[in-house]
C-alpha cells in the first residue's frame, strides 16, 4: 500500500518545489530586470571608468535615478571587494534609509540581509564577517575613524546624500580629504541630489562631477491663496479631495514633521475614512518615520492593488532619501522638523521650521516621476518667492558641536579652526563647545582631551550621558548605582516614543515617584522583572518594541562600561556601601547633576529660570505638561523644589522643561559641580 501512495507525494511533493523554484527565479529575474531599467544603468560602464580614473568623484543625479541601490553593486561587480577581503561603505544620514535600502540591496543580490550585505546604524549592527556591502548611518562611519583613522578594510567610501549637510556628513568629507592623501587605493564617491554638486567639487580640489541625467515629467504646482492656520487639517482635507476628484491609480505622499503628527493625521484619516468607507475607494495608510518599526516600513514600498489608492504619511525621510515608486499627488506643507542651536538656551532643540525653496522643489519633483504629476503646496505662492530661505542651513551652523569636537580632539586634530569644512562654524560656536566639554571635565584648563574626555569617546552617546554613566561608578558621592543609571540613560534615548496612551494612566501603578528619571527607571526594572513581558506592556500601555529598543541600547551601554572597567569598579563601590536602594534618588540626581551642570533651573519669584552656563543664563523655563513634577507642583501642600534639572527645552508655545528631576539641596550642586556653581549658591 504504501509503495503506491509513496510515488504520488513524491510527484505532489516536487511539482510544488518547482512551482516555487519558479517563482523564486521570475522574483530574481524580475529584480534583475528592473535594475536595468533605472536611470543609472545606462551609464552604468561609463561610471565605473571615471571611478577607476578618479580618486574621488561626485556624482549627481536626479532622486530615484539608482544612486544609492545600483552603484554600490556595480562596485562589487567591478571586483572592488576583492572576493570579499575588502568592504564598501555607504553612507546615510537617516537610520531608516540605511535599513530600508540595505534590505532591498541584499534582495537585488539575492543574499540575507546581514551577510554579504548589511548595514549598521547606532545600537544596531547587522552585518557579519561575509559582509562586503554595509550600509550605514553618516555617525557610525565618523565612529569607525576612531577605531581605524585609515578606514583600512575599505576599498570604497560613499558617501550618500550629501547635500543634506548632516555634521556627521560634513565632519567625515573633512577627515576623508586627509585620508586619501595617505590612502591613495581608497575611492571616494560623494552623491548628492543637484543642489551642492559645485560646492563639493570644489571642496575636493575640483574633482569632476558626474552627472546622470533622470527622467522627470513636469508638475503641475498649487499654492493656497491664504496661508493656512492649520495645516495638518488642511493636509487631510486635500487628501480627501484628491481621493474623491482624481482618477486611479495615483498614490498620494503627504510631507509632515514627525511621528506625532504623522500619527494624529492616520488616526483621523482613519476616523473619516471610516464614515464614508462605502462610497470612495479603498484607502491604503502607509506612514514612514525613523522610529517607525522595520516590517510596517516595507509597507510603503508595496504596489497598490488597482482599485485602491495607497497614501504616504512621511517625514522629509521621502525628500530624497527613500523613492516610493507610483507617487503622482504631493502634498506639502513646507514645514520640516529640525536641530536648531538656540543661542537664548546655548541648547540644540528640535524646531518645526519652514522647509528651503530648494527642498519644497524636491518634494514636488516625488510627484512626477511615474508621469505627469501634481503638488499642493499649503502655503501661498507669495510666501515661496518672499519668505523662504534658497537653501537650506547645514546642521554645522545649527547645532551644538560638543561630541565632534571632542571626536576630532580625541583623533589629535586639535587645530579646529583650519579643520577643512565646507562651512566653517562661528568661532562663538566652538568656543560654546569647549567651555560645555571643560565643564564635564573632558577638557583640561589648556584645552587638552582628559583621559576621563578618551573615556566619553568609547560610549556610543553624547559625552552628557557618558559622564552620568562614569560617574555613577566611580565619584565618592554617588557611585554603586551603574546599572539604575545605564538603564535611566537607555530609557531617556527612547522616551518620547514610550506610552502608547497617558504618561499619568501608564505610571499609575508606580505610586510616588520623586522624578522622571525615576520614573523611567522603575518602568524599565519592572518590565525586566516581568521577563520582558509584552503582556506587561500592553496591560500599562507601554510601547513593546520602544521597551526592547531600550535593552538593547541598554546592553550596549552596559558592555561598553565593562570594557571599560565600570563595571568591576561598580561591583566594589556596591559591596562596599550600605543602603544603596534607599539613597538611590540622591544618588542618581547627582550623577545626573555631574553630567548636565547647564541644564539647570532656579525657581525665583517669577517661577524657573535657566541658571548654568553665565552667557545663556535668566530665561524664563516651565515644566512640560507631560513631567511628573507637573502633578507635584499641582499639590499645593508640596513646596516646589528649588532647582529642577531638566533634560532637553521645548520650545513650543512656552520654553518647556522636558524630563526634570528635582534639586532640593543646593549643596549637591556645589558638591558635584561647584566649577558652575560656586559662585552662585553661596
Ligand atoms: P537614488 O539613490 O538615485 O535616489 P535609489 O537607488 O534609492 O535611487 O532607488 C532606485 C529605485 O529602487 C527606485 O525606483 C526605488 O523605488 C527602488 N527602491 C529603493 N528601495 C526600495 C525598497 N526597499 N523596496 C522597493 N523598491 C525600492
Ligand atoms: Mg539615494
Amino acid at each position: 500500500e504504501e509503495d503506491d501512495i509513496l510515488p504520488e507525494k513524491d510527484a505532489e511533493y516536487e511539482n510544488l518545489l518547482a512551482e516555487k523554484l519558479e517563482i523564486e527565479e521570475n522574483r530574481v529575474r524580475s529584480l534583475q530586470e528592473t535594475r536595468k531599467l533605472l536611470p543609472v544603468y545606462q551609464y552604468r560602464d561609463d561610471l565605473l571608468r571615471a571611478i577607476r580614473e578618479n580618486q574621488i568623484l561626485i556624482i549627481v543625479g536626479e532622486t530615484g535615478s539608482g544612486k544609492t541601490t545600483q552603484l554600490p553593486q556595480y562596485l562589487v561587480e567591478d571586483g572592488y571587494t576583492e572576493a570579499g577581503k575588502l568592504q564598501i561603505a555607504v553612507t546615510q544620514p537617516r537610520r531608516v534609509a540605511a535599513t530600508s535600502v540595505a534590505s532591498r540591496v541584499a534582495d537585488e543580490m539575492n543574499v540575507v540581509l546581514g551577510n554579504e550585505v548589511g548595514y549598521s546604524i547606532r545600537f544596531e549592527d547587522k552585518t557579519n564577517g561575509k559582509t562586503i556591502l554595509k550600509y550605514m548611518t553618516d555617525g557610525m562611519l565618523l565612529r569607525e575613524v576612531l577605531v581605524d583613522p585609515e578606514l583600512k578594510k575599505y576599498s570604497c567610501v560613499m558617501i550618500d546624500e550629501a547635500h543634506e549637510r548632516t555634521l556627521a556628513t560634513d565632519i567625515l568629507l573633512g577627515l576623508l580629504k586627509d585620508i586619501l592623501l595617505h590612502r591613495k587605493d581608497l575611492k571616494l564617491l560623494v552623491s548628492s541630489a543637484t543642489m551642492n554638486a559645485a560646492k563639493f567639487s570644489h571642496f575636493f580640489n575640483g574633482c569632476p562631477i558626474f552627472n546622470v541625467p533622470g527622467r522627470r515629467y513636469p508638475v503641475d504646482i498649487h499654492y493656497t491663496l491664504q496661508p493656512e492656520a492649520n495645516y495638518l487639517q488642511a493636509a487631510i482635507s486635500t487628501i480627501f479631495q484628491i481621493h474623491t476628484s482624481q482618477p486611479l491609480p495615483g498614490d498620494i505622499l503627504v510631507f509632515l514633521t514627525g511621528q506625532e503628527e504623522i500619527e494624529s493625521a492616520r488616526q483621523k484619516i482613519e476616523e473619516i475614512a471610516g464614515k464614508v468607507s462605502s462610497s470612495i475607494a479603498p484607502m491604503i495608510l502607509a506612514p514612514i518615520y525613523a522610529n517607525l518599526p522595520q516590517e510596517q516600513q516595507e509597507l510603503i514600498f508595496l504596489k497598490t492593488p488597482s482599485n485602491s489608492r495607497k497614501i504616504v504619511l512621511a517625514t522629509n525621510i521621502a525628500e530624497t532619501s527613500l523613492t516610493i515608486d507610483g507617487i503622482k499627488f504631493v502634498i506639502d506643507p513646507g514645514y520640516v522638523k529640525e536641530n536648531s542651536f538656540v543661542p537664548s538656551t546655548g541648547m540644540t532643540q528640535l524646531v518645526t521650521v519652514p522647509c528651503s525653496r530648494a527642498s519644497v522643489d524636491q518634494r514636488a519633483g516625488r510627484a512626477g516621476r511615474v508621469g505627469p504629476g501634481k503638488c499642493y503646496r499649503l502655503f501661498t505662492k507669495w510666501s515661496y518667492y518672499n519668505e523662504l530661505e534658497l537653501m537650506p542651513k547645514p546642521e554645522i551652523l545649527r547645532t551644538n558641536l560638543s561630541s565632534v569636537v571632542l571626536l576630532l580632539l580625541s583623533l589629535g586634530i586639535s587645530d579646529l579652526i583650519n579643520f577643512p569644512m565646507l562651512d566653517k562654524p562661528s568661532i562663538s560656536s566652538l568656543t560654546s563647545s569647549l567651555e560645555d566639554l571643560y565643564l564635564l571635565g573632558a577638557l583640561n584648563s589648556k584645552g587638552k582631551i582628559t583621559r576621563l574626555g578618551r573615556i566619553m569617546c568609547e560610549f556610543p552617546c553624547e559625552p552628557q550621558f557618558a559622564k552620568v554613566i562614569h560617574t555613577s561608578a566611580t565619584h565618592d558621592q554617588c557611585k554603586g548605582v551603574l546599572e539604575e543609571c545605564v538603564d535611566t540613560v537607555a530609557m531617556l534615548h527612547e522616551a518620547m516614543s514610550l506610552f502608547a496612551g497617558q504618561k499619568e494612566q501608564s505610571s499609575e501603578f508606580l505610586g510616588e515617584v520623586s522624578s522622571d528619571h525615576m520614573l523611567y527607571l522603575q518602568i524599565y526594572q519592572e518590565w525586566r522583572d516581568y521577563n520582558y513581558s509584552r503582556a506587561w506592556c500592553r496591560d500599562h500601555k507601554l510601547q513593546y518594541k520602544t521597551l526592547c529598543r531600550v535593552r538593547n541600547i541598554r546592553n550596549q551601554l552596559w558592555n561598553c562600561a565593562e570594557k571599560l572597567g565600570l563595571v568591576a569598579m561598580n561591583e566594589i563601590a556596591k559591596r562596599q556601601e550600605v543602603d544603596v536602594a534607599e539613597k538611590l534618588p540622591i544618588k542618581l540626581t547627582k550623577c545626573f547633576i555631574a553630567g548636565f551642570p547647564t541644564n539647570i533651573a532656579q525657581l525665583g519669584t517669577t517661577g524657573y529660570r535657566t541658571v548654568g552656563k553665565k552667557s545663556t543664563s535668566g530665561l524664563n523655563v516651565y515644566v512640560h505638561p507631560s513631567s511628573i513634577l507637573n502633578k507635584q507642583l499641582r499639590d499645593s501642600a508640596r513646596k516646589p523644589s528649588k532647582y529642577v534639572l531638566y533634560q532637553t527645552l521645548m520650545l513650543t508655545s512656552r520654553e518647556f522643561m522636558r524630563d526634570c528631576i528635582p534639586i532640593y539641596d543646593d549643596a549637591w550642586l556645589l558638591e558635584m559641580i561647584p566649577q558652575v556653581f560656586k559662585r552662585k549658591a553661596r
